[in-house]
């Protein structure tokens, strides 16, 4: 049997190529694919932006069906050939201190899917944008129930995670506090449903003029209010807008160092900015570290997430996924063949497309 899969062969070129399906050792499994979301990293790498070892097969955002799956492997994650999952885009050694402690995103020596393993390494199919992917001993597979719609069960281990650890892990995000969320990405957007849900007060949400639509979806993602920073002095409307005490917590996704100069002029004294955008391995960002240390700010970097934030986004959709329109932040859907268009449209290149988030099918 074959499978076709979307190969970055090199950077601004991907192929559909297809490779043999593996047989499937005791260790090992085999996914069908039913949805592959795309996320900027995927851009980046198109564009060479990020380093990785080429040619491999992108797709990180993993949600499918277990097609196969060896003894050891269907006892050690819980599963049997039907059954729907969502798989983390790192396989972990297991043996060094952050895989140990749970923080694997940090291993040094792990694999991944769709991002750091060549298809030179057996057998290729190490990426989610293809029929089958490949799942290697050690990875770290999810059940997901099947009455989920694949827009949303896509979301559950990408920005919904993200939103789970970014927002109530390593925010904090306390009962009835403003929140300020700058970026009206897909990233912002699922930070609004996590901190909604969370109990926050009240929620600010920042984005720039041909954000309309995605702040349209914010406020009915239950955002309280939108904000265009072109138009408007975004620091001086949270101070009207919280009567001058300012966001209990900042999470910035912009990746611009104008907007978060402005974030660290948005939170309130002994508040949180956390920051979870990538500016670019050339930028410096120019801050007043007086204010922070005047106010006891705490600034808080992100990288991804860990299991708990994954397996918290599941069951909250579990639970939540008819209280918020979660599925329309994919907006845009694109078969297989299609890979690269989707990717540079996700990437900003095809000009009249913008989509918030994008995913392919199989
Ligand atoms: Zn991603
Ligand atoms: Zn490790």
């Amino acid at each position: 049997m074959k499978a076709r899969a979307a190969v970055l062969e090199e950077v601004g070129k991907i192929a559909i190529r297809e490779f043999e399906v593996p047989r499937i050792g005791p260790d090992e499994a085999l996914l069908q694919v039913e949805m592959a979301g795309i996320c900027g990293t995927d851009a980046k790498l198109y564009h060479g932006k990020l380093a990785a070892p080429l040619p491999l097969v992108l797709g990180h955002e993993i949600l499918g069906t277990i097609a196969e799956v060896g003894e050891s492997a269907a006892r050690r994650y819980g599963v049997r050939p039907g059954d729907r999952v969502v798989v983390e885009g790192s396989v972990p050694c297991w043996s060094c201190l952050y895989c140990l402690s749970g923080q694997f995103r940090f291993c040094h020596s792990k694999r991944s899917y769709g991002t750091g393993t060549p298809i030179t390494v057996p057998p290729s199919l190490w990426g989610a944008m293809a029929d089958y992917m490949y799942l290697a001993p050690g990875s770290v597979v999810h059940r997901i129930p099947s009455h989920i719609p694949d827009r949303v069960a896509v979301l559950a281990k990408g920005v919904l995670a993200n939103g789970v650890q970014w927002i109530r892990i390593k925010g904090e995000v306390a009962l009835g506090a403003t929140v300020v969320i700058q970026g009206a990405g897909a990233q912002g957007l699922a930070a609004v449903v996590i901190a909604r849900d969370s109990g926050a007060g009240t929620i600010i949400v920042t984005g720039l003029r041909h954000d309309r639509e995605r702040l349209a979806l914010a406020l009915d993602l239950g955002a309280d209010h939108v904000l265009v920073a072109e138009d408007e002095d975004v620091v001086e409307r949270v101070r009207e807008i919280t009567g001058g005490a300012m966001a209990d917590l900042v999470l910035d996704v912009t990746g611009s160092p104008a907007a978060i100069a402005a974030s660290v002029r948005m939170v309130r004294k002994l508040g949180t900015i956390v920051l979870g955008g990538l500016t670019g391995k050339e930028t410096r960002t120019s801050l007043l570290l007086d204010h922070l240390v005047w106010n006891e700010v705490r600034v808080q970097g992100v990288f991804s997430k860990g299991s708990e934030a994954v397996l918290g986004a599941i069951r909250f959709i579990e639970h939540k996924a008819e209280k918020y329109p979660l599925a329309r932040i994919i907006s845009h859907v694109y078969p297989l063949e299609q890979a690269e268009e989707a990717i540079r449209a996700v990437g900003g290149d095809v000009s009249g497309i913008y989509p918030i988030k994008a995913a392919l099918v199989p």
